[in-house]
């Protein structure tokens, strides 16, 4: 018999309801360890109206919540946002087992024209497409007004589209394919619509699992974007991108075009640790000097067609005058003061104010845009950047969650206008939304979450849930050295050094393939140095700093097992190799985390720990700075133990780790599971 969850304050005939509600809806026979509970809770959020935090860590079958949603979905439609195709295709399978026992359910996903335009050129791709289906369908338009409404027989069109350059095109064959008018019986008005074509596609995608492999080649001749979006219009769950949800522009778009308002929409976001990242990311600007050349060139050719261009350029040498001053900093990276920037440029400029320089440059990249798409040319263009990132730097003036840092890479200087708040954006997507469910592998402290998403929530009920590891505990050994750290005061103390070194020595004895993550490339390489050489028992891999490199590396160190060799890789946390990646099996028998990896700190970072205290007193130190750092390490860890099956050791090898402002925030089953080591006892522990 099913227990009521304890902590759910759902009376007993509620919960049998729910419970009804959601069998039909469950794919499995039998429910995980803790995952009933976590189902039923977010069945319940979804019948209520709210917000709810989930950390499940892997094995809990967190992507059953979105059979929790359906089960409470009464005609809303739910979103799945994810980060990576993984992600995506791990629910399309969820799904596919849905529709066993409700073969009347409907899915789709959609992908970024990024991934899904098969039109050629260069440039922008929203940017093009925006420009060849605006031509594409006045084109359409002004034939069916002559008559040819169907323009697959049209001889014109046909001539248009074999006119049309492949490198620059101008209109949108795809498009053109996959649209029609038609006229209306009773008032004879033409109406756009989708093609009878894309509406048999639109139908399969609803219908059948569509692996996004295969998208482009069920698509045939058809756009795409324009099949998914036609599957999205009749499906009772769609899966998108982070991107697609964030972006509040793309958002709006999107449910203008599906007919829905937020209020009607129940939202999943899965691996939700990388929220307040990704949103940061969205909402930030940077500039570099070749902006400002291509800017320079933009202004020369178009000095006929915009008045006032003598005053955009003036403001150019100013502009690289400041970033030259910055070059003689002996920093890596530093907050620069905006006041103090737009004084240097407003003072050799006709200028009175930045939002002046705003609205001009924004006057000026209008007319350049239009002229460039004319000729095919769809690249986001130098004074459009630059008209961006005035943008920006005028919000910072007002905001101080907008800081402004340069970096230098190299010789290079790039000015960026960061984002470093979140909440009030994370707050205003849960706002709207009827129902936002957050789930994670990683998502602890939720309390620290809540905080760091929802501080200007205050019209939504917001619950959290924790569950613990499901997998069998004998499975695995979890570890934490006493005896090491990487904090900055100890990294060139010899003895603490040389002991890192024995550390990794010993764990590269663990049989099996094994990792090592750091908190910085410097690290890495240094230690990999110190201990390359004396790993002769294993082959050893590095994380390249070139992604281009990472694949390849990755696959060959993955596939090391069933070769019956083994090898220990070398990475950096929150690198390429410590998320989103599956070590299923026996690809990964072990991860050992050396550090706390704290981003370094420096006068941006003390800005940013500021900005966060005064937000959140106490706990702002904690949220800002510590916060990510735990979820990295975390997150390199959990690479390990994939499946039930899965054996594997975890060491958290930094004695910051077990102090107890931060072990008390790691999982609970973390807490109760770690085992103390030192040197002396680590090898008899963890082999
Ligand atoms: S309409 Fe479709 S095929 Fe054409 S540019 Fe846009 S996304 Fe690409």
């Amino acid at each position: 018999m099913t227990e009521q969850p304890s902590d759910s304050n759902t009376p007993s005939h509620e919960f049998h309801a729910l419970k009804a509600a959601l069998d039909p809806w469950f794919a499995y026979s039998t429910y995980r360890p803790g995952q009933e509970e976590m189902l039923l809770r977010a069945a319940n959020t979804c019948n209520m109206g709210g917000v709810m935090l989930i950390d499940a860590p892997t094995g809990s079958g967190k992507s059953s919540i979105v059979s929790s949603m359906l089960a409470k979905a009464n005609g809303k439609l739910v979103i799945v946002a994810v980060r990576t195709i993984s992600q995506l295709n791990t629910f399309v399978r969820e799904l596919a087992l849905i529709r066993k026992k409700q073969p009347t359910l409907r899915y789709s996903y959609l992908m970024g024209k990024g991934s899904s335009c098969p039109l050629g050129g260069e440039g922008d791709i929203y940017r093009k497409c925006e420009i060849v289906k605006s031509l594409s369908t006045s084109l359409l338009k002004e034939r069916a007004e002559r008559g040819n409404l169907n323009p697959m027989e049209d001889p014109f069109i046909k001539q248009q589209i074999r006119k049309n350059d492949e490198e620059h095109p101008i209109i949108c064959p795809y498009f053109i394919r996959s649209k029609a008018f038609v006229r209306s019986d009773k008032t004879q008005a033409l109406r756009f619509v989708a093609s009878e074509a894309v509406r048999r596609k639109g139908e399969v995608m609803t219908t059948q699992s569509i692996d996004p492999k295969f998208l482009l080649g069920m698509c045939e001749n058809l756009c795409p974007y324009e099949v998914m979006m036609q599957a999205a219009s009749k499906s009772d769950v769609l899966i998108l991108n982070y991107y697609h949800l964030f972006d509040a522009g793309i958002y709006e778009q999107l449910c203008t075009l599906l007919e829905r308002d937020p209020s009607d929409i129940l939202l999943l976001i899965d691996e939700a640790h990388n929220c307040g990242e990704v949103m940061q990311e969205i909402l930030s600007t940077e500039l570099n000097e070749i902006v400002l050349d291509n800017a320079e060139r933009e202004i020369a050719g178009l000095r006929k067609e915009v008045r006032n261009l003598d005053a955009i350029r003036h403001l150019l040498p100013s502009i690289k005058k400041f970033i030259d001053g910055l070059r003689r900093s002996k920093e890596s990276e530093d907050w620069f003061d905006p006041a103090l920037f737009s004084r240097i440029i407003l003072k050799e400029s006709f200028f009175t104010s930045i939002d002046e320089v705003v609205s001009e440059l924004l006057s000026a990249a209008e007319v350049l845009t239009e002229k460039k798409q004319k000729s095919g040319d769809f690249r986001i263009g130098g004074i459009e950047q630059l008209s961006l990132f005035f943008e920006k730097i005028s919000r910072s003036l007002t905001h101080s969650s907008y800081l402004t840092i340069y970096r230098k890479e190299g010789e290079k200087i790039v000015l960026h206008v960061r984002n470093i708040d979140p909440a009030p954006a994370l707050s205003e997507i849960a706002r709207y939304h009827h129902t936002t469910i957050m789930v994670s592998g990683t998502l602890t402290p939720l309390e620290s979450y809540r905080q760091l998403y929802f501080r200007e929530l205050d019209t939504k009920p917001i619950s959290l849930l924790s569950l613990s590891n499901a997998f069998p505990k004998e499975n695995r050994k979890l570890l934490g050295c006493e005896d090491i750290t990487t904090a900055f005061k100890m990294r060139q103390e010899k003895s603490n050094t040389e002991l890192i070194e024995e550390y990794i020595m010993q764990f590269s004895h663990i049989p099996g393939n094994l990792a090592v993550y750091f908190p910085s490339y410097a690290m890495l390489e240094t230690f990999a140095q110190a201990t390359e050489s004396r790993i002769e028992h294993k082959e050893v891999f590095i994380e390249p700093r070139d992604a281009s490199e990472a694949a390849l590396l990755h696959a060959t160190f993955t596939e090391l097992p069933m070769k019956n060799r083994e090898g220990i890789l070398f990475a950096v946390c929150g690198g390429k190799f410590s998320e989103g990646l599956d070590y299923r099996g026996d690809m990964l028998s072990g991860a050992m985390v050396v550090g706390l990896p704290l981003a370094p700190y420096n006068n941006v970072r003390r800005m940013i720990m500021d900005y966060y205290k005064k937000r959140y007193g106490d706990a702002g130190e904690f949220l800002s700075y510590t916060l990510p750092a735990l979820n990295k390490g975390l997150q390199s860890l959990g690479r390990v133990l994939r499946t039930p099956e899965d054996h594997g050791v975890l060491v958290f090898a930094d004695r910051r780790f077990l102090d107890s402002e931060i072990f008390s925030t790691i999982p609970q089953w973390m807490q109760d599971e770690l085992i103390v080591v030192n040197i002396n006892s680590f090898s008899n522990h963890a082999i």
